[in-house]
């Protein structure tokens, strides 16, 4: 299908009624309380723990002992579960940025529970007030609160009673009509159990021979660690740090291109805030800093499983720009077309994790085998020397009692 017939004309319609989620028109509804005091939520707070521990394990064994496989399975799966988030939850079920067919809507609730970041219809709910009440106390994660409540804090926090007051206005009608919706947020717990730690934990196990710790904290913890930390970012440095072209006014983010990279497409932030239903979320291209999220629509699109892309025309943009957004002196307006040389940049982004990796691995090695002289001698064979010792005996001996219980 054209990709042309795909994306929705929005351009005759009036900038100011497409507002319908922008802080502009509930800041006056909010009236800031800073009596409130949060308490922690202590199981979050455990959980938090325990994963960011295995995970740092697992960046240890990335380094060490794990096989490439492994490296190139967190790699695929960490982009996809990314994109399960900013192109499904975000963009799909909270904007309504473009309508998907169900085999679309399957991979990304399937990527988005592997992600395990909310479920969709708990995102949808909080995402939607962000965007009514941004950066005010019914803002679930009020950047005013602070960069580390902001980034990941809020989620280990008790909700502010105005947040929890304005949640019960909310009608999500539309997001429930969806099957999938429906069914991820039914068995939200068992899904993210089987899709974001059993699925890239035994698929390593039975396909390369990974042992089973070091599948669980590579590619299931440490993957679930870096996507998270890297989809918060929209939250914390977006909100914190860059432009701001096309509004100014508190509440509507900033342009950050280390956001974009690191979020799949997510940090032009202002514009999103400014045209939160435009499937790009900016004027470029995707090619422009690996807009991944805005590739992935674009290419469904071409399959025929995306449609009604909406769009702001640059007349429209243009508009915003001037009767809203901070003056931007000439020279340092972002270039729309790009060079060959913006387009290395672009890939070596996209694998950068991968360069990264095998230049930590190389050096780490070449440390190790000055200092030990022999690879093999790390704390993960310790571990597993340890319990092939102590442990796998009395297994044995347990299984081997169970089976003459059984026969007599
Ligand atoms: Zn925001
Ligand atoms: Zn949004």
């Amino acid at each position: 299908m054209d990709e042309k017939q795909n994306i929705k004309d929005v351009s005759n319609q009036k900038d100011t009624k497409l507002q319908i989620d922008s802080v502009d028109d509930y800041a006056n509804e909010i009236v800031e309380d800073d009596n409130y005091q949060r308490k922690y939520r202590w199981p979050v707070v455990l959980r938090f723990v325990c994963l960011h521990l295995c995970a740092l394990y697992g960046l240890y064994l990335s380094v060490t002992t794990s096989k490439y496989q492994s490296l190139v399975f967190v790699f695929v799966t960490g982009y996809l579960s990314g994109l399960g988030l900013t192109a499904g939850a975000h963009r799909l079920w909270s904007h309504k940025a473009y309508k998907a067919k169900w085999p679309l809507r399957l991979f990304l609730t399937f990527f988005n529970t592997m992600a395990f970041d909310d479920s969709i219809y708990s995102y949808v709910k909080m995402h939607r007030l962000h965007h009514k009440y941004a950066e005010t106390v019914a803002d679930p994660h009020n950047y005013n609160e602070g960069f580390w409540f902001s980034h990941y804090g809020w989620k280990m926090m008790t909700r502010h009673p105005k947040y929890l007051e304005m949640l019960k206005k909310q009608d999500l009608g539309d997001v429930l009509d969806d099957p999938f919706v429906r069914y991820q947020r039914k068995f939200y717990i068992p899904l993210v159990l089987i899709c974001c730690f059993a699925i890239p934990t035994f698929i390593p196990f039975f396909c390369w021979n990974e042992d089973l710790i070091t599948a669980f904290c590579i590619c299931a913890t440490f993957r679930w660690c870096v996507v998270t930390h890297a989809k918060a970012t929209v939250n914390s440095l977006a909100h914190r740090w860059g432009q701001k072209p096309y509004d100014k006014t508190p509440g509507h983010a900033c342009e950050n291109k280390i956001v974009v990279w690191l979020a799949f497409g997510e940090g032009f932030h202002n514009f999103h805030h400014a045209f939160p239903w435009d499937y790009k979320q900016s004027e470029l291209n995707w090619q422009y800093n690996m807009n991944l999220s805005a590739a992935l629509i674009d290419f469904a699109a071409k399959l025929g499983l995306a449609y009604d892309l909406k769009k702001a025309s640059a007349a429209m943009v243009e508009h915003r720009r001037k009767r809203t957004g901070e003056p931007m002196p000439e020279n340092i307006e972002e270039p729309k077309k790009r060079s060959f040389c913006e387009w290395v940049i672009s890939v070596m982004m996209f694998f950068f994790p991968i360069i990264l990796w095998c230049v930590c691995r190389f050096c780490f090695n070449l440390v190790y085998i000055q200092v030990f002289g022999d690879t093999d001698k790390n704390i993960h064979n310790f571990i597993l020397d340890f319990l092939a010792v102590h442990l796998l005996p009395h297994l044995q001996n347990y299984f081997e009692y169970i089976k003459s219980q059984m026969q007599l």
